[in-house]
């Protein structure tokens, strides 16, 4: 179960004008997130165009794959940080 983009909230007839969630296009400038594991709930600090995969400190776990520059987060982004 995925959550709700704003786009698609935006058309509620069902029709998905953008697949990418504006909130992640954002991060394609590159910028730190506040992640959070799915292996373990730890949250961490990363950046989103990394140069390559990102771990968990915790647990090890994938937090995001670095494709092409731009993360693919596998991990929840709980915050932007400025
Ligand atoms: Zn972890």
């Amino acid at each position: 179960m995925r959550e709700i983009t704003q786009a698609e909230e935006a058309y509620p007839g069902g029709f998905v004008r953008y697949r990418i969630d504006p909130e992640v296009s954002r991060l394609s400038r590159g910028k730190f997130v506040k992640v959070e594991c799915d292996g373990c709930g730890n949250e961490q600090i990363v950046f989103s165009r990394p140069s390559g995969d990102l771990e968990c400190v915790v647990c090890g776990d994938v937090l995001a794959d670095s494709s092409g520059g731009m993360a693919e987060f596998q991990s929840r982004i709980v915050a932007e940080v400025a």
